[in-house]
């Protein structure tokens, strides 16, 4: 049992079974035992390999892409550059020094990262020493304005709920104990669910998921976009209205049962971006590797490919493979766009 374990199997004997989406919570964000609280998940040494991880052609493009939506709104200044859950800063890093050749981005830029981890705030502080980086706690800090964002596999870590569908009405899926160990069960029928078109279709036997700081996060730049202009990149792994029970571990870069070690390993689900994209002004949506295709990322990868041999090489043109082919990230990875109602379309799409 991890230390995280004890306290959860504590608390549910105390208070009763938890939503999975607690159990998520304190899984990835308790204080002393939480995931990204204690560990360095990215990265060889870590969990799971991140895209801008994968290449530093991922942020060099998703940067160009957002000076060229600046310079398409006129350049406003001073405007917010934000990112959530900048995880070590390498996207951070590899935006702003694609963007260094644009005159006046960086001088217009005031550079916000909104993360929850202080440990994670200090990597990215080294990261991004020389870029006078502010950190916020959460969006709704970020300072009004023209608001220009990414967040990279942000929204597939915060934490979801999960509804089963039976002969008896919805039910809430929660996390429990049997003989002292952690186990999933189901809550009493409930007279309510979210309102949103995955439950409003679902059939009878069907576990919808539903990620409500994620629909509170795009709705908050939504409106920031709305009322100042800017725009906003989600991007993540998931689907248009994905089914199912996607809760997923994974440790030491191989999956693992969601309950059997809290605290150490990451814990994640698919991102539903049907009910994210209507929440915003405007919107465009596609994948990945068609996203990437647009923005260049072909003709980047031959200039990159120019000064390397070898080994070097051989990496350079997997990583590519691995951001932009279906069979890889290209496909399961989307790109949802926000945009305010009478902007020019994002960058990056047909
Ligand atoms: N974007 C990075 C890291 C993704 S991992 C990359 O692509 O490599 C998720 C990131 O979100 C981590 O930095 C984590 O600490 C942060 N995070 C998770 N939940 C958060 C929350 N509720 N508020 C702010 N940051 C959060």
């Amino acid at each position: 049992m991890t230390p995280l374990a004890r306290l959860l199997a504590e608390r549910i004997r105390e208070t009763g079974p938890i939503t999975v989406a607690d159990y998520m919570a304190e899984c990835l964000l308790h204080p002393v035992h939480g995931y990204y609280s204690t560990r360095e998940p990215f990265g060889a040494a870590g969990d799971f390999t991140t895209a801008p991880e994968i290449s530093q052609m991922f942020g060099e493009l998703l940067g160009l892409a957002l000076a060229q939506a600046w310079l398409d709104r006129g350049a406003p200044a001073p405007f917010t550059l934000a990112e959530l859950g900048p995880g070590r800063g390498t996207l951070m890093a590899d935006i702003l020094r694609a963007t260094r050749g644009v005159p006046g981005f960086h001088a217009a830029a005031r550079l916000v990262l909104v993360e929850a981890s202080p440990r994670l705030r200090e990597v990215q502080a080294a990261t991004l020493s020389g870029h006078a980086p502010n950190w916020a706690d959460r969006i709704d800090e970020l300072p009004n304005g023209p608001l220009f964002l990414i967040a990279n596999e942000f929204l597939d870590a915060l934490p979801i709920r999960q509804f089963q569908h039976g002969p008896q009405g919805w039910q809430e899926r929660l996390v429990g104990l049997r003989d002292e160990a952690l186990t999933f069960g189901l809550s009493a029928p409930l007279s309510q669910v979210p309102d949103t078109p995955a439950f409003r279709n679902a059939p009878e036997g069907a576990l919808v998921e539903d990620n409500l700081p994620a629909r509170i996060s795009v709705a908050e730049v939504s409106a920031r976009i709305a009322r100042h202009g800017g725009v906003a990149y989600w991007i993540d792994y998931g689907g248009w209205r994905s089914k199912g029970d996607t809760l997923q571990a994974l440790r030491r870069h191989a999956p693992d049962d969601p309950l059997a070690h809290p605290g150490e390993a990451d814990l994640t689900a698919h991102v539903d971006f049907e009910p994210l994209a209507a929440l915003a002004p405007a919107f465009a949506y596609d994948e990945q590797g068609a996203v990437l295709a647009r923005l260049g990322i072909d003709a980047r990868a031959e200039r990159l490919a120019r000064s390397l041999s070898g080994a070097a090489l051989e990496s350079h043109r997997a990583a590519h493979h691995r951001l932009t082919h279906p069979s890889d990230m290209g496909s399961l990875f989307k790109v949802l766009a926000v945009t305010s109602a009478s902007a020019p379309p994002p960058p990056g799409f047909a």
